[in-house]
Formats: structure tokens, C-alpha cells, sequence
């Protein structure tokens, strides 16, 4: 099953990743980091679908995707 690491200390709180997910599984946490942001945080890790589109669109690099053998390719890198 494909699933996401975010690196909540890199993270700044900008959302894009919560609005691009296709799967609708990504959403902003109740505490804050160190540095004072909201992150992103993975609300449903069984419908991630390892698209990597969450990673392609943060900033910060925040966002590593494990696609574990890969079940859906969208992209071509
Ligand atoms: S890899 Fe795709 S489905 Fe999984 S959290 Fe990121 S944008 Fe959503
Ligand atoms: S796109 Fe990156 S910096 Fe923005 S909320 Fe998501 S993980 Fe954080």
C-alpha cells in the first residue's frame, strides 16, 4: 500500500498539498510546529493512492511519497 512521510518541521502550514490530493486525505493538524505553522497531516492512510501529486506541489519539499511497488502511475518521470 502506497503511503506518505511529511516532514511536519518543514512544513509551513500553506495547505496546497491538502487542495491537490485527489483522494481528499490530507488535512491541516490542531497543533502547531515549532516554527508556529498548522501542518499537513494524513487523515486516511488506506486511500492514498501514491500518486505523488501532494509532494509535486509542496514548496518545501516536505513530502515523501513510498509508492511499496506502485498501484497507480500518473505521472512519467
Ligand atoms: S500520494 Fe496522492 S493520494 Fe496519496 S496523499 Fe499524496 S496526493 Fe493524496
Ligand atoms: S504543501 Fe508542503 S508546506 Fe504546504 S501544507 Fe503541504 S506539506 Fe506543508
Amino acid at each position: 500500500m502506497p503511503g506518505i512521510t511529511i516532514d511536519k518541521d518543514h512544513c509551513k502550514g500553506c495547505e496546497l498539498c491538502v487542495q491537490a490530493c485527489p483522494q481528499r486525505i490530507l488535512a491541516m493538524s490542531k497543533d502547531i510546529t515549532v516554527r508556529g505553522y498548522y501542518y499537513a497531516q494524513l487523515a486516511d492512510p488506506s486511500r492514498c493512492i501514491g500518486c505523488r501529486i501532494c509532494a509535486l506541489v509542496c514548496p518545501d519539499v516536505a513530502i515523501e511519497v513510498n509508492t511499496h511497488g506502485l498501484m497507480f502511475e500518473l505521472f512519467d518521470y
